[in-house]
C-alpha cells in the first residue's frame, strides 16, 4: 500500500518552551526559504527556540568554494536576529577546521543549564547524505530529527517522501526503523524518532541565488531586504 505523508497526523505537541531546534547550514547566503520553513517547523513542533548555526567549512566543501564566515554570519543575523524565538550561534565558526554536526550536538547537549529536548532541523537534500556524516549513528541516537520536504529536490520516480525515506534508512542507515503514520515519524528501538515535515514549500536555494547574482539577475524576492542590500554593497557572488 502507498504510504502517504498525512499532514494532519504531524506531531503537534503544543507549546513547550523547553524544546529547542538546531538549524545548521552553510547559509551562503541565507534566504527566505530558510526563514519561512524554520518558522513553520517552530510552530508545528511547539519549539520554544530555534538556534541557527552557520557552519565554518562544511566537511564536503573547501574554503575557496564558500563565502567567508563573517559575511555569512552577518547575513544570518540580518535574517533571524530580530525574530522572536530565534537565536544565532557562532559555535562552529569559533572552532578550528571543518564543522562536524556531532561536535556541535555534543556542545549543546553538554552545556549546563541549557536546552530541554534538542531536535535537529534539516532539509531533505542534507538528510539524504547523513550516512556520510561523521558519527551519524551517534547523532541519530542522541537527537530527534525534523526532516523538511524540499520542493525541487525530489523526482517523481523516486517515490513518495515516506517510501523514499524508508528505503534510504534501510539501505544506508539502519534496518531498524518503522514508519508510524499517526505520529508522522520513523521510530527505532534505540535511535531517536525521525519526523517528516511537509509545510508550505519555498522553492529557493542558495545555489540559485549565487547563480542569479552571477548572471546579473535580481534576487530581491528571495532574500530579506537587508540581506539583498548587503550582497549588493559587498559585491558578493558577482
Ligand atoms: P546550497 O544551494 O548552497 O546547497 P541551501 O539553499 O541548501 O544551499 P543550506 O545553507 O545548505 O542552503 O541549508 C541549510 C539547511 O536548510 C539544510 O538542511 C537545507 O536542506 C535546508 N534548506 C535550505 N533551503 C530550504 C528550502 N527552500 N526549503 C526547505 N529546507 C531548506
Amino acid at each position: 500500500m502507498t504510504k502517504q505523508l498525512n499532514i494532519r497526523s504531524q506531531f503537534r505537541p503544543g507549546k513547550d518552551v523547553s524544546r529547542v531546534g538546531l538549524f545548521g547550514g552553510t547559509f551562503d547566503p541565507v534566504h527566505l526559504g530558510h526563514l519561512h520553513v524554520a518558522e513553520q517547523v517552530k510552530d508545528a513542533f511547539g519549539i520554544g527556540e530555534i538556534i541557527v548555526v552557520p557552519s565554518a567549512i562544511p566537511p564536503h566543501k573547501t574554503l575557496k568554494e564558500v563565502t567567508n564566515a563573517r559575511d555569512r554570519l552577518n547575513m544570518v543575523r540580518m535574517c533571524f536576529e530580530h525574530k522572536q524565538g530565534f537565536r544565532i550561534s557562532d559555535v562552529e565558526l569559533k572552532r578550528n577546521g571543518p564543522s562536524y554536526t556531532i561536535d556541535t550536538l555534543r556542545y549543546f547537549l553538554s552545556r549546563s543549564g541549557s536546552p530541554g529536548e534538542l531536535m535537529m532541523v534539516i532539509g531533505t537534500d542534507a538528510f539524504f547524505e547523513i550516512h556520510t556524516w561523521r558519527a551519524f549513528g551517534g547523532i541519530l541516537e542522541q537527537v530527534p530529527l525534523i526532516v523538511i520536504m524540499r520542493p525541487g529536490k525530489e523526482s517523481p520516480e523516486e517515490g513518495l517522501p515516506v517510501e523514499k525515506t524508508e528505503r534510504y534508512l534501510c539501505e544506508k542507515v539502519s534496518k531498524g526503523y518503522s514508519w508510524y503514520e499517526d505520529k508522522g515519524c520513523f521510530k527505532h528501538h534505540f535511535k531517536k524518532p525521525i519526523y517528516l515535515f511537509q509545510g508550505t514549500p519555498w522553492n529557493i536555494s542558495s545555489t540559485e541565488i549565487r547563480n542569479r547574482v552571477k548572471n546579473g539577475k535580481s534576487v530581491s524576492s528571495m532574500v530579506p531586504k537587508d540581506v539583498y542590500d548587503y550582497i549588493k554593497q559587498k559585491g558578493l557572488y558577482a
